[in-house]
C-alpha cells in the first residue's frame, strides 16, 4: 500500500495530499490509486505468468467506471454477477469476450442481456439456470457459452457471511452431480458447455481451503474431459485476502504456486477473478471528526461518515486502519463512530486512533473494495463523492449525491 503513505508529515496518494482532496471535495469521499489499482492487476497478472491466463475483475467490490476502465485498459477482464454490473463494464470498455457472468438467480431479462453482448461464459449455478439459458438462446437463435459453476464443499475459513464454498451454501451445483449436469448439457442444442467454475469465499487469508478445493474441482475437470467434455477454461474463483490490519496474507505470486499443479493439469485457460485483491487496498475513505464526546468511560469521535458510507466495520465487525492526515497526531483511544441512528454504526471500535480535533480529516485505509460499492442512503444521507489519483493529479470519478439524488424517481400520487 505505498501508494498511501506520508511525506513531510502529511498523508498522501501518489502524489497529491489527501488533505488537499477533502479541502476540495469535502468529506466523506473515496479516495481511489490508480497506481495501486494497476500495480495489483500486474502482480496477479505475472504470478501466473506461463499459464495461458485471464485476470478478471470482481465488478462488485468497485464498480466506479474509472476504476472499471483502468483495469480494461490493461486488458483485465470483468466477472459480473448482475446485468447492472454487466451495463457497468460495457460501458467502462471491458472487452465483452472478456466477461464472465456468475450469480444464483440471473433473470431471463439478465441471460438476454448476457447473450446479446455475446460474453464469454455464463457460469451456470443450478440444472433451472441451464434449462432457462438453453430456452433462452434458443428464442433469439444464440449459443450460449456454459462453465457449470460447482460448490466443492469445503469450508473457506473466513466470515461466514463471505464463505460460499460449503454443502449448504446456495452456490453452484454439488460436486457428485456436476458431471451428470455436464452429459445433459451435452445434449442441449444452445448451450456449449466449455468451463468449470469455483469460487469458495472471500478474503482468504490461508491456501489451503483454496488448494484442497482445486483438488476436487481439477479433479471433475478430468472426468469431464474423459467423458468428452472439451474443458476450455477453468475459472478458480476470486477471494484471494488483503492485509487490512496485521493479517499474515499470502500473495498472489503464492497462491499460483501453490495452485500451479493442479491449474496446469486442466490444461485450459485459467480465469481468476480477484476483486479485493486489486481494489481494496488501492482506496481509502476520507471523514472528518465533527465532534468529540464522553459518554460514561468512553470517548467518542463523531464522523461525518457513518455506516451507510461504509458498512463493513458494522457488518462483519471488519477492521480498517485509521490514520491522521497530519502525521504527529498524537493517539488516544476511542470509538469512531457515525451519524447513523443505530447503535451498531461505527467505524473503529474501543482503539487506539489518531487524537483528532473537530474538523479535522481521518482516512480510513483499505477502503476500496466492498466500500462505495455497499453504500446506501440509509437516513437519507447522500453517498459520498468518489476521486481518482494519477501522479500528482486527481479528478472527481463520482459527483457527491445532493438532497434532489435523494428522492429522485420518487413520486407523489395524485390521490394524495
Ligand atoms: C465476489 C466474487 C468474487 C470476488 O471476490 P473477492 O473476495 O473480492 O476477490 C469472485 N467471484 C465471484 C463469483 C464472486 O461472487
Amino acid at each position: 500500500m505505498e501508494e498511501f503513505g506520508y511525506r513531510g508529515g502529511e498523508l498522501y496518494c501518489e502524489g497529491v495530499a489527501l488533505s488537499e482532496i477533502a479541502r476540495g471535495v469535502g468529506t466523506p469521499a473515496y479516495v481511489y490509486s490508480r497506481a495501486a489499482l494497476e500495480g495489483a492487476y500486474r502482480e496477479l497478472d505475472e504470478a501466473f505468468s506461463g499459464l495461458d491466463h485471464l485476470v478478471c475483475f470482481a465488478v462488485k467490490a468497485n464498480g466506479n467506471l474509472a476504476v472499471l476502465r483502468t483495469l480494461a485498459s490493461l486488458g483485465a477482464g470483468a466477472d459480473i454477477v448482475s446485468g447492472g454490473e454487466l451495463y457497468r463494464a460495457v460501458r467502462a470498455g471491458f472487452d465483452p469476450k472478456k466477461i464472465v457472468f456468475a450469480g444464483v438467480g440471473k433473470t431471463g431479462e439478465e441471460l438476454t442481456s448476457g447473450l446479446g453482448e455475446r460474453i464469454l461464459t455464463f457460469n451456470v449455478e443450478s440444472a433451472a439456470e441451464l434449462e432457462q439459458l438453453n430456452e433462452t438462446a434458443a428464442r433469439y437463435g444464440k449459443k450460449a457459452r456454459v462453465s457449470l459453476r460447482v460448490n466443492p464443499d469445503v469450508d473457506a475459513e473466513s466470515h461466514p457471511a463471505i464463505s460460499t464454498g460449503n454443502e449448504d451454501s446456495k452456490f453452484g451445483v454439488p460436486l457428485a452431480e456436476a458431471a451428470a449436469l455436464a452429459d445433459h448439457a451435452a445434449g442441449l442444442r444452445c448451450v456449449e458447455l466449455v468451463g468449470v467454475h469455483q469460487h469458495i469465499g472471500s478474503q482468504m487469508t490461508r491456501l489451503d481451503p483454496l488448494v484442497n478445493s482445486l483438488k476436487k474441482t481439477t479433479d471433475l475437470v478430468a472426468e469431464l474431459k474423459s467423458r468428452g467434455h472439451e474443458i476450455r477454461y477453468f475459472n478458480m474463483g476470486g477471494g484471494l485476502g488483503i492485509r487490512y490490519n496485521d493479517e499474515n496474507v499470502p500473495g498472489p505470486r503464492e497462491l499460483v504456486e501453490a495452485a500451479r499443479p493442479y491449474l496446469e493439469s486442466t490444461g485450459a485457460t485459467i480465469i481468476c477473478e480477484m476483486g479485493r485483491y486489486m481494489a481494496g487496498n488501492a482506496g481509502a475513505m476520507l471523514t472528518s471528526v465533527v465532534y468529540r464526546k464522553r459518554s460514561g468511560h468512553k470517548s467518542f469521535l463523531v464522523a461525518d461518515a457513518g455506516m451507510n458510507d461504509l458498512l463493513r466495520p458494522s457488518l462483519y465487525d471488519a477492521y480498517h486502519e485509521i490514520r491522521a492526515l497530519k502525521e504527529d497526531t498524537p493517539p488516544t483511544t476511542a470509538d469512531l463512530v457515525g451519524p447513523v441512528c443505530e447503535s451498531g454504526d461505527f467505524l473503529a471500535q474501543g482503539r487506539e486512533l489518531p487524537d483528532a480535533a473537530e474538523g479535522d480529516a481521518l482516512a480510513v485505509m483499505s477502503a476500496g473494495a466492498y466500500g462505495f460499492a455497499m453504500s446506501s442512503n440509509y437516513n437519507s444521507r447522500p453517498r459520498p463523492a468518489e476521486v481518482m489519483v494519477s501522479g500528482d493529479r486527481w479528478a472527481v470519478v463520482r459527483e457527491r449525491e445532493h438532497n434532489a439524488d435523494l428522492v429522485k424517481g420518487e413520486l407523489v400520487p395524485a390521490f394524495l
